[in-house]
């Protein structure tokens, strides 16, 4: 195992790193520490036209292929260009769902006409994605969902509710999962469909959180249309293409982000300073336990790098990569909150201005619930890499 980067990789961090040091300034310099924790869809426009200077440099989907308009880069490129975008507190991407999740599973498994159509826009920053999994009664439990398709005509028609659907309000398509055969077994007769979001049959009601944002709403599908070729993968396969996308979430895309997380911990311990919290021993030893659990975590991302090289499978070390991250990012909206005390319970102004940390504790709750909760990675973990007895499933299920 090897945990340094060759020269090669150094030389790449420092183009990227002069890059974003020339191209992240005028207009753009404002968006620094921008589109993080809570703050998902603010400057929206000007992030807008900052995802379209990324892409003109050749800065977006640099992990695709060339062929598909990518860098090609490897992963361990990939990783250092997303560690030097958060180092430079480059804008959190607006187009990372279509980039990370929808890319790459065209990628895998698409035609070659669905990728001719679909994944240019997405390097030229131009049609923005969001993804339709979870509804009311379908979260962890996701082969349960009940929004339905049926064939009409050379058309899908979607009926159905889905719900916590991220940026949905500014998104042009939607990955949608439906259930295609309602006599199917659970896990079949589900396909992957790709909607278009801006048409009558979708309704899209923003759900205002508790940091008084609304990054993610619910969507509302009466009779909304797809062509049928919109679908990923054959009709009623769609659990095989909807694995493959959960992978890319949970995996190799959650590599680079302790970079980022190291600036928040870095406001941590300047609050911590200016308000005296860091002379309380305990204080500092929760502070430097965060600081520790950090670089763990960067550890073990070099480690995945490095088993994973020359490899197109993430190692299965990899599996442990969201549980950690998303437990460690919770832990420190927590102590951000510990280290301002009173002060953590009084809006900066009125009616409900948050200060950062504030908005870091409360976004940082939901880290342990998205792309799946902490309790389904532990059970993704025992079953998929310690070889444990499969947990109860009720009969007919997978
Ligand atoms: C910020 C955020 C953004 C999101 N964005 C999207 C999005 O863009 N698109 C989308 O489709 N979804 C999105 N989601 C939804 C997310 O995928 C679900 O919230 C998540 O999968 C959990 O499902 P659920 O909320 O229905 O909870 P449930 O599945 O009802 O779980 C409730 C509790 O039961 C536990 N539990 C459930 N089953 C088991 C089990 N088998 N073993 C042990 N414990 C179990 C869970 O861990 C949890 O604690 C987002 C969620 C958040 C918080």
């Amino acid at each position: 195992m090897d945990l340094r980067f060759s020269e090669e990789d150094e030389a790449f961090r420092e183009e990227i790193r002069t890059w974003l040091d020339a191209n992240l300034v005028g207009e753009f310099a404002a968006l620094r520490g921008r589109g993080g924790s809570g703050d998902l869809e603010g400057a929206g426009e000007l992030r807008r036209a900052w995802e379209r200077t990324l892409a003109g440099g050749g800065w977006t989907c640099v992990g695709w292929p060339k062929e598909y308009g990518g860098r090609g880069l490897s992963l361990t490129q990939e990783v250092i260009f997303n560690e030097e975008y958060a180092r430079a507190r480059a804008p959190g991407r607006l187009g990372h769902i279509g980039e990370t999740l929808l890319g790459p599973t065209l990628i895998a498994f698409g035609t070659e006409a669905q990728k001719r159509r679909f994944l240019p826009p997405i390097v030229r920053a131009e049609e923005l994605w969001c993804q339709g999994y979870s509804e009311p009664n379908a979260g962890s439990d996701l082969g349960n969902v009940q929004c339905k398709a049926e064939r009409v005509g050379d058309e899908w028609v979607v009926t159905g509710q889905k719900v916590w659907t991220s940026l949905a309000s500014i998104s042009d398509w939607c990955f949608v999962l439906c259930r295609t055969d309602a006599a199917a077994p659970k896990h079949r007769g589900i396909s992957y469909l790709l909607v278009p979001m801006r048409q009558p049959g979708v309704e899209i009601v923003p759900i205002r959180q508790i940091t008084g944002t609304a990054e993610f709403a619910e969507v509302f599908f009466d009779g909304a249309r797809t062509a049928a070729d919109n679908v990923v993968g054959s009709p009623g396969d769609g659990w095989k293409v909807a694995m493959g996308t959960l992978a890319f979430e949970r995996g190799a895309s959650t590599l680079g982000q302790q970079l980022a997380f190291e600036g928040e911990l870095g406001q941590v311990i300047e609050a911590a300073k200016a308000n005296g919290a860091v002379k309380d021993p305990v204080m500092r030893q929760r502070l430097a336990d965060a600081w520790i659990g950090l670089r763990i975590m960067r550890m073990n991302a070099l480690r995945t790098l490095s088993e994973t090289e020359g490899g197109a499978q993430l190692s299965r070390e990899a599996l442990i990569t969201k549980l950690d991250l998303a437990t460690w990012h919770r832990d420190l909206g927590k102590l951000a909150m510990d280290v301002l005390g009173p002060w953590s319970e009084i809006a900066a102004s009125a009616p409900y201005e948050l200060g950062d940390l504030q908005r870091l504790f409360l976004w940082t709750r939901s880290d342990t619930i998205y792309a799946g909760t902490n309790q389904i990675q532990r059970n993704i973990i025992a079953e998929r890499a310690l070889g444990l007895p499969r947990e109860p499933r009720a009969a007919g299920e997978r």
